[in-house]
């Protein structure tokens, strides 16, 4: 997968991109990234990006013409593409959207600053606007990151077993279970029993069950998505949880054949 990312601040990128499971992506082959300097397709002499709101107001605004002209130049060295903007007016983005982009082969990233970017971009050079959340980062390189950090660590091969994105949070509209390491016993406080008497079968349990608690508890409103293999709802009856979690998503859990953990 290859991403090629505009911003006016390209060292602010360089660091977050050559370590961890970035850096050996990239070592891998797996994803390409490019970080184009706006600055450099900038058309006065002076090499300004931004210029002061039409009307008046507080702040500066990015330029059209260099934006227009880095895609441009984007286009030229990779044809086709999904240009997103990172913009606080955006898409939410989820572990779905990530998903989603994953299985895209290319994407340009737009980095704006300032009050943001000139709207006759949004409007004829952008596929779609996302968001990282609702607050106000100072420019987009962070956002940038995070989507390819995300969803880098989605791309076939790129995390190890150690590493599985199958489990983790939000995966199947579930928290990820509590993990422990060793120590066994830390400042006085023991891991669960369960985990180290070494029964596969009862540790997948507990692991299922921790996960489905502490979805109730922190983020309840993940469950409205859920769905359990009969085996699964075996274990939540026993526990007692299946009349609670109906209570949280206002009905009867159904059950879902073939699901994991099934
Ligand atoms: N004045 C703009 C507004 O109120 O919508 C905010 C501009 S913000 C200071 C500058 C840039 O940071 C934005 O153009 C965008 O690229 C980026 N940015 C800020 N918050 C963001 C967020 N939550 N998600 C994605 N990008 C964001």
């Amino acid at each position: 997968m290859r991403f090629d990312i505009l911003t006016i601040f390209p060292p602010l990128l360089e660091s977050p991109l050559q370590e961890g499971i970035i850096r050996r992506a990239i070592q891998d082959g797996k994803i390409e990234i490019a970080v184009h300097n706006i600055r450099d397709f900038a058309v006065d002499r002076h090499a300004m990006t931004d210029d002061r709101p039409f009307g008046g107001g507080e702040g500066m605004v990015m330029k059209p013409e260099p934006i227009a002209a880095a895609l441009q130049h984007v286009r030229e060295q990779a044809p086709g593409g999904r240009v997103v903007l990172l913009s606080p007016q955006g898409r939410p983005y989820t572990q779905q959207v990530a998903l989603e982009l994953a299985a895209v082969e290319h994407l340009v990233l737009i980095c704006g600053r300032y009050e943001g970017v000139d709207e006759r971009i949004r409007d004829h050079y952008v596929d779609e606007e996302i968001s990282i959340g609702d607050y106000i980062l100072t420019g987009g390189e962070l956002a940038a990151l995070v989507l390819v950090d995300s969803i880098t660590r989605l791309l076939p091969g790129v995390l190890g077993c150690a590493e599985s994105a199958a489990q983790d949070t939000f995966s199947r509209c579930l928290l990820k279970n509590p993990q422990y390491t060793r120590p066994r016993v830390f400042a006085g406080h023991e891991v669960p029993a369960v985990l180290v008497n070494g029964d596969h079968e009862a540790i997948a349990e507990w692991r299922f069950v921790a996960a489905v608690q502490a979805t109730m508890t922190r983020r309840p409103d993940l469950l409205a998505g859920v769905s359990f293999s009969e085996k699964e709802m075996a274990a939540l009856r026993k526990k007692g949880m299946l009349a609670a979690i109906g209570e949280i998503i206002g009905h009867p859990v159904a059950a879902v054949s073939g699901k994991a953990g099934g």
